[in-house]
């Protein structure tokens, strides 16, 4: 499991989304845990009847997201919160918009950001080579580590022990991609929310999750018997995608964003959901 083995994966898939557009990994996803796709918005939707403007709807800016991310995005009382939802909150006001935030599949928020169907995808996403492909990528916000979960008293304590072994992961993440690239197809078992690879690991019905560290954590206090190992797997950067022709819009969120940055307001936020940080 090196790191050239993941750059090779990367890689892989970045050429494997030339090949088929979309680059939807559905063909392969366990159907039993299949769900339909989940689109519901949080304020009026948006139309895109004309791709051609800088939003999809004058005025508003229409994120995607996939909203079973705790801290950085999930529900509480029926709306959307998390770091992800108040930083989008703020750089909506600094741009004088309005923000919308669309419920989706993790999977479809490229796509989405691809065709103009929404504005930008902020959904803890990481910057990767394959997703340049197709979207641009703001500047970074925040950084990321991907981390094992594990039962309480596994025999798993390194990213090496997996070999063999049943990994759960959230399909189209990099955790995925990283999985499936050194542990091969047959040792995944995707799951369209975080959630519910955890509630797969303590059913017995996997042996571990890899996810992001900071969603680890949130699942690990909320479900008894369950641990994060001390080993990480990989790190990364989270940045807000945007569709590649939309440089008038990325350049307004990265001057969104360097203001939050300067001013202490996204170390504060972080710190509201992060508290140890
Ligand atoms: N950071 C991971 C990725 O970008 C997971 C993001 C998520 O599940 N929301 O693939």
């Amino acid at each position: 499991m090196t790191k050239m083995k993941r750059i090779l994966a990367v890689v892989l898939a970045a050429v494997m989304c030339f090949a088929i557009v979309g680059c939807d990994k559905k063909n392969d996803v366990d159907s039993a845990t299949e769900s339909v796709v989940n689109s519901t918005s949080q304020t009026t939707a948006a139309t895109n009847d004309n791709a051609d403007n800088k939003t999809t709807t004058s005025g508003t800016l229409v994120m995607a997201t996939n909203a079973s991310f705790p801290p950085y995005e999930y529900y509480e009382n029926e709306k959307i919160v998390g770091i992800d939802a108040e930083v989008a909150e703020l750089i909506a006001q600094k741009l004088g918009m309005t923000l919308e935030i669309k419920d989706m599949e993790f999977g479809s928020i490229i796509g989405a950001v691809q065709t103009g169907t929404v504005d930008m995808g902020m959904a803890g996403m990481t910057v990767t080579e394959d997703r340049l492909v197709t979207v641009d990528f703001s500047d970074t916000y925040a950084t990321a580590v991907q981390v094992i979960i594990v039962k309480e008293g596994s025999e798993i304590k390194t990213a090496d022990d997996l070999e063999g072994k049943k990994i759960g992961v959230q399909e189209n993440t990099t955790g995925d991609i990283y999985v499936t690239g050194d542990f091969g197809e047959e040792s995944v078992k995707r799951y369209s929310k975080g959630n519910d690879a955890v509630a797969a690991l303590s059913a017995g019905i996997i042996d571990a999750v890899v996810i992001d560290n900071e969603p680890a954590k949130n699942y690990v206090e909320a479900n008894d018997g369950l641990k994060v190992l001390d080993t990480s797997y990989a790190d990364e950067e989270y940045a807000i995608a945007i569709r590649k022709d939309n440089t008038d819009l990325k350049d307004k969120i990265n001057a969104a964003l360097a203001e939050l940055k300067a001013d202490g307001t996204l170390d504060s936020i972080v710190a509201k959901y992060i508290p140890e940080n």
